[in-house]
């Protein structure tokens, strides 16, 4: 096992594809925390793996980023490059939904059937993208529950505090739920 700090761009790739070593893991996570620059290497490494050219701000799930879209736009963008809007506004309402809802329904995904969430208090909600039908989310809530936002970061403040390097459209308006709009004009349209 080597005794290197340094990371390199394959082995940060190993990480995301899930082919790193048990060495290599464990060296990893010995390594200082505050390594600021190791974020950066992980974003770049993202970047390599998409086919589209928006810079990412934020990974939100496997196949899932918040991206800078243009000057003052920060949107969330699947993989496949599907653009789900403005990052403040809850992305799951933008997706295809499948709810279920019956106890035979939820036995096709949960095994053994005592972990099984207990129909008419329960249900389970999956999320999908609706261009590439990739599954981003899945929340077990009870009926009529709202869509759960899942996360709201505040990038400024993580890309100015911790990072360092400020966004160029830094703004106090960024960190604000903007889930609202979407459903007002829903209603809209009746
Ligand atoms: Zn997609």
């Amino acid at each position: 096992m080597t005794q290197d700090v340094s990371i390199s761009p394959e082995l940060i790739g190993q990480l995301i594809d899930g082919t790193i070593d048990n060495d290599n893991a464990q060296r990893l996570l010995r390594l200082e925390r505050k390594d600021k620059g190791r974020f950066f290497q992980y974003i770049e490494a993202l970047q390599q793996r998409v086919a589209w050219k928006e810079k990412i701000l934020l990974r939100l799930g496997d196949k899932l980023y918040i991206v800078a879209s243009a000057p003052g736009q920060r949107i969330v963008k699947c993989a496949c490059g599907h653009e789900f809007g403005d990052y403040r506004q809850n992305w799951k309402l933008g997706c295809r939904v499948r709810v279920k809802r019956s106890l035979d329904d939820m036995l096709t995904v949960y095994d053994p059937a005592p972990a099984c969430p207990e129909p008419d208090i329960q249900e389970i909600r999956e999320f999908f993208c609706p261009a590439c039908a990739t599954q981003h989310a899945v929340e077990v809530v009870a009926p009529g529950y709202p869509v759960v936002f899942e996360m709201l970061p505040d990038l400024d403040k993580f890309y100015r505090e911790y990072l360092g390097q400020p966004l160029p459209d830094e703004g106090t308006d960024w960190y604000q739920d903007r889930s609202d709009d979407v459903t007002r004009e829903w209603a809209k349209a009746g």
